[in-house]
């Protein structure tokens, strides 16, 4: 094999940890995600369920206590979580904010957090980075955390940090010098670990929001934050740089996320177009219904080609900033379009709470809106792999 050639496994890959997740799956139904849907709270069960099995440790080394996996198990896990119909928005930030601590973390730090997070001792399932004056552009965040002895003492406000809440450490990222006094865009931001435990009331003040999905989302105020300096992940005024290694395992991850969701509608969809009479006929004999699901399988399997590529990419330590960003985006829009698809076929059901469709139909909307949202990707290809000029 030359260096430019890659190998990928097409298929079921990982089938055992494919049925064993699924297995898992299969003590969480539709009913158990739709109670919590509609009390907005947080599967605590499943997640339980999820770190017993060793899942959630799926990326932490063996030496820390995880299992060791490579970043495509980590997606087939997730996809297989959300073709059985559940959602892995509750703890799937274990999986990509891992990669800035492990990549970047000193070995302190990852002895101190690694083999009580593999254990469930601890979840590091909130990342603070979006702020309400900034959005989409995080260069220019204003978050500040300014030296003094031995600590940093953290001032600002993020907005859309998940599972805040449910979580006992928090990747940060804040300003450490002003954007004016650097030389490059990104240059001054810093990555740090804070233990919410003690921040909680000490300068953290976190506010849920509430949303469309249920994705224990929140508001998270600091005010005079005092960390200890020792929370500083990797260097100093490269944090940006640090989590975009993350990023691009997130866009995989959530890329896997949303094939799942997609494999699941054409299932859902598929099964009532053969059983559903109208007409003297199942409606899946009419050309109007089943093409668009027929569509929708294409594109699904397109977008898990590029999503097992990007993968590949990332795990054989190959840039794959391209296809990561591809991989979320044709995922997301192949999710979306089987949703649509799922729901126009399931008639007026499709409203019918017990019947799922409407739940799964607005989860899966965040994925072309949320890590990034899809004028981002466009840019981003647009600019750095097609050459034409900035627009920002
Ligand atoms: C449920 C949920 C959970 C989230 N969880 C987290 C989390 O855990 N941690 C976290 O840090 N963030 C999180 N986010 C934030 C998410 O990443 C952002 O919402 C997203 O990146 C978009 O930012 P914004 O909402 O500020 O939109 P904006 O940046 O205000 O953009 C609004 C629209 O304008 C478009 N746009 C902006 N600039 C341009 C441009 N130059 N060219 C073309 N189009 C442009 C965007 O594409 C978008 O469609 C979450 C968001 C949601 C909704």
């Amino acid at each position: 094999m030359s260096a430019s050639t890659l190998s990928m496994d097409l298929g079921r890959d990982f089938s055992e940890i494919r049925d064993a997740v699924a297995r898992i799956c299969i003590g969480f139904p539709g009913e158990y995600w739709r109670r919590l849907d509609e009390a907005r709270a947080y599967p605590e069960e499943f997640v339980a369920a999820l770190t017993g099995a060793g899942y959630l440790a799926a990326l932490i080394p063996q030496e820390y206590g995880g299992a060791g996996l490579p970043l495509r198990a980590a997606a087939v896990i997730l996809e297989t979580i959300h073709a059985s119909g559940g959602n892995a928005g509750a703890c799937h930030a274990q999986m990509y904010v891992m990669g800035t601590l492990l990549r970047h973390g000193s070995d302190e730090q990852k002895e101190r957090y690694l083999p009580a997070i593999a254990a469930g001792k601890l979840r590091l399932q909130a990342f603070g980075v979006t702020e309400p004056s900034t959005g989409s552009d995080t260069t220019q965040i204003k978050t500040r955390a300014e030296r003094d002895g031995d600590s940093y003492v953290v001032h600002g406000q993020k907005i859309w940090t998940s599972r805040a809440l449910q979580s006992d450490l928090m990747l940060l990222l804040a300003r450490t010098e002003p954007a004016s006094a650097t030389a490059r865009r990104g240059e001054g931001l810093s990555v740090f670990l804070v233990d919410l435990r003690q921040a909680v009331g000490n300068g953290i003040e976190i506010r849920p929001i509430d949303t469309m999905i249920n994705h224990n989302t929140t508001e998270v105020f600091i005010d005079g934050l005092r960390i200890p300096a020792d929370a500083l992940v990797g260097q100093e005024g490269q944090g940006f740089r640090h989590i975009l290694d993350g990023m691009n395992a997130e866009r995989i991850l959530i890329a896997a996320e949303a094939l799942g969701d997609a494999r699941y509608f054409i299932d859902r969809a598929t099964r009532y177009a053969r059983d559903r009479q109208v007409f003297g006929q199942p409606i899946g004999a009419n050309q109007g219904v089943q093409f668009p699901i027929a569509r929708c399988h294409a594109e699904t399997e397109a977008a898990d080609l590029m999503a097992r590529k990007a993968a590949a990419l990332f795990d054989a330590q190959k840039p794959c900033g391209a296809e990561a960003n591809m991989a979320k985006l044709l995922a997301s829009e192949a999710c979306w379009h089987a949703a649509e698809a799922c729901f126009q076929t399931f008639g007026g059901f499709a409203f019918a709470r017990e019947y799922d469709i409407e739940r799964k139909w607005r989860e899966c909307r965040l994925f072309q809106t949320a890590p990034i949202s899809t004028n981002m990707i466009l840019a981003y290809l647009g600019q750095h792999v097609l050459g034409m000029p900035r627009s920002y």
